[in-house]
């Protein structure tokens, strides 16, 4: 799933820099994520850098844009061009680190 944020967002500012794919941008009022660029940052972390730092935890998954994790697996390798990177394949939870 693409993740989204909510109108509790304060705009601090402090997700836009830590997403991998440059998913976050400041929208007509608050920060945005767009659904085709976000991995929920499969292939680049283990969780959700923007989660992570997020200080009023405002970025849910979007049940708009649910996704498997083979999806947004393949998503990452779309927007990167670079599938072959050595991180575990989709759906392989036991061979994550
Ligand atoms: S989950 Fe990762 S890819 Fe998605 S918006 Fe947050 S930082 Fe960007
Ligand atoms: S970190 Fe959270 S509060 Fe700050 S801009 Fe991003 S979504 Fe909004």
């Amino acid at each position: 799933m693409a993740l989204m944020i909510t109108d509790e967002c304060i705009n601090c500012d402090v997700c836009e820099p830590e997403c991998p794919n440059e998913a976050i941008s400041l929208g007509p009022e608050i920060y945005q994520i767009d659904p085709g660029r976000c991995t929920e940052c499969v292939g680049h972390f283990d969780e959700p850098q923007c989660v992570q730092v997020c200080p009023v935890a405002c970025i849910p998954v979007n049940p708009a844009h649910v996704e498997s994790r083979e999806s947004l697996w393949r998503k990452y390798q779309r927007l990167t061009g670079k599938p072959e990177t050595g991180v575990p394949a989709p759906d392989s939870e036991t061979a994550r680190p």
